[in-house]
């Protein structure tokens, strides 16, 4: 059966449900702890940072299929079913056996998979009656998404902006407040914790880990509000569970088995998302495959982190998570890949990765804009460079298919465009983009600080 340029699914083929891996996992990923108690967050504790519902999914560790909501249906149709990309063009140019093949959630507005959970978040807010939510975002796609889902929906949004994002970015900007959204570049004066951080570092460009802080502070001193986060928690994947529902039936449709998975990992959502199903096969002795995560040199939390609880924000004030970090108080360099740029890992990639069913590798940001240049060359698409973290690893393995004479099945997650990211094309085309690799004292040094548990 000659495979299609394109795996379109119907509307109709559209997942009803999303896959909660974590009712596979035999081990599952341990609890959130409350920051001053240190004991697990119940669900009335949670209750006050999130939506109940969420609060719910987020503590659900039992149940494998949550239906997704009729109107929650509805507006993913505005986007999906998103295609499954075979790369034959790419295939050729590297004169490679192998097969691959992309998931590509780049077509929509917000440039990104983002949506798939921002909707979510804000349907279930809602809902519940709320008035508006704060959020922070990185690179900004995050926040593009969720003042989308929020203008949609009829709710206030406050991003809190990384502030070199905020000055690197300003048409993000605008997008972000063509939906309605205001926009607070992040270390701010308007909150407790950014005044401190200004302080201390008067000069900082922050850190997502910084505007969560500010996020949370801010949604805690507002009537009808909650916080929102767009990766990193159990939520969060369970919504981005949609990609690797969809990508899997396009491939049962075509009876394409995958022998490698890869996704760009920030704070996992899109990986943990676009794996979930098939580390259900795995969990369950089903099928095999390797799933690898990839991360930038410059933030490696799986390959050179340490598994143990820590803050998920740099201001200490969320609840605390047992992943795979480099510290709460670690700055990363300031790379691109904006949206990589996060000091932990969700619990559930960590744990995945930590019992050995999952890879990592980690890959220096001048290689990834090399295979970024190559794949918008022949794939026609301009990737965004945390995606393109993804195409490296991607390009590389079908690479060593053409050593050995495999014609493996490579499938990796193309979560969104670079058009808000010419900046970093411009340092690239102009040979003005370096390599930072963190030094083992630098790691070292943010590490001995995590909170002892
Ligand atoms: C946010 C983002 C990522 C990284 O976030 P994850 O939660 O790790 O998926 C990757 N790619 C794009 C385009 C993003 O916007």
């Amino acid at each position: 059966m000659k495979i299609p340029y394109k795996i379109y699914l119907e509307e109709s083929e559209m997942p009803m449900h999303w896959y909660n891996v974590r009712a596979d996992m035999k081990n599952k990923p341990v609890p959130l702890l409350h920051p001053q108690t240190k004991q697990p967050m119940t669900l009335d504790e949670l209750s006050q940072v999130f939506c109940c519902e969420l609060a719910r999914q987020e503590l659900d560790d039992t149940t494998a299929y949550i239906p997704i909501p009729q109107e929650i249906r509805d507006f993913y149709k505005m986007y999906r079913p998103s295609p499954l990309v075979r790369a034959y063009c790419l295939e050729e140019r590297l004169g490679t056996p192998a097969h691959i093949y992309y998931k590509f959630e780049g077509n929509n507005t917000s440039g990104s998979h983002k949506l798939n959970s921002a909707i979510a978040q804000a349907y279930y807010a809602k809902m519940q009656g709320l008035k508006g939510v704060t959020t922070e975002t990185g690179a900004g796609q995050w926040g593009t998404a969720l003042s989308m889902a929020c203008s949609y929906l009829g709710l206030e949004c406050k991003v809190f902006m990384v502030k070199v994002s905020y000055e690197q970015k300003p048409f993000r900007r605008e997008v972000m407040r063509t939906y309605g959204a205001s926009i607070t570049p992040s270390p701010s004066n308007t909150t407790e914790v950014g005044r401190k951080i200004l302080e201390q570092f008067p000069e900082t460009g922050g850190s997502l880990g910084c505007a969560i802080s500010e996020a949370v502070e801010t949604a805690s001193n507002l009537d009808g509000y909650r916080y929102v986060l767009g990766s990193v928690l159990n939520q969060v994947l369970l919504h981005q569970s949609i990609i690797g529902l969809e990508a899997k039936a396009a491939m049962d449709k075509y009876h394409i088995k995958p022998d490698i998975i890869i996704g760009c990992a920030g704070g996992g959502s899109n990986l943990g998302g676009l794996i979930s199903p098939f580390a259900g096969q795995k969990l369950r002795g089903e099928a095999d495959m390797r799933l690898i995560a990839v991360e930038p040199e410059s933030c490696p939390s799986l390959t050179r982190g340490t598994f143990a609880y820590d803050y998920c924000d740099t201001g200490m004030i969320c609840p605390l998570s047992k992943m795979y970090t480099l510290g709460s108080t670690y700055m990363p360099a300031s790379i691109h890949a904006g949206g990589l740029r996060y000091h932990g890992m969700s619990s559930v990639v960590s744990q995945l990765y930590a019992d050995g069913l999952m890879e990592a590798v980690s890959v220096p940001q001048t290689k990834v804009f090399e295979a970024a240049e190559l794949f918008a060359r022949v794939e026609g698409i301009l990737p965004a460079p945390e995606s393109s973290h993804a195409i490296r690893v991607a390009i590389d393995e079908a690479l060593k298919c053409k050593e050995t004479g495999e014609e493996k099945n490579i499938v990796f997650g193309l979560t969104g465009t670079g058009y808000f990211d010419l900046y970093a094309y411009k340092r690239f085309n102009d040979g003005e983009m370096s390599d930072y690799v963190p030094t083992d004292e630098e790691i070292a040094a943010s590490v001995a600080k995590l909170p002892q548990i």
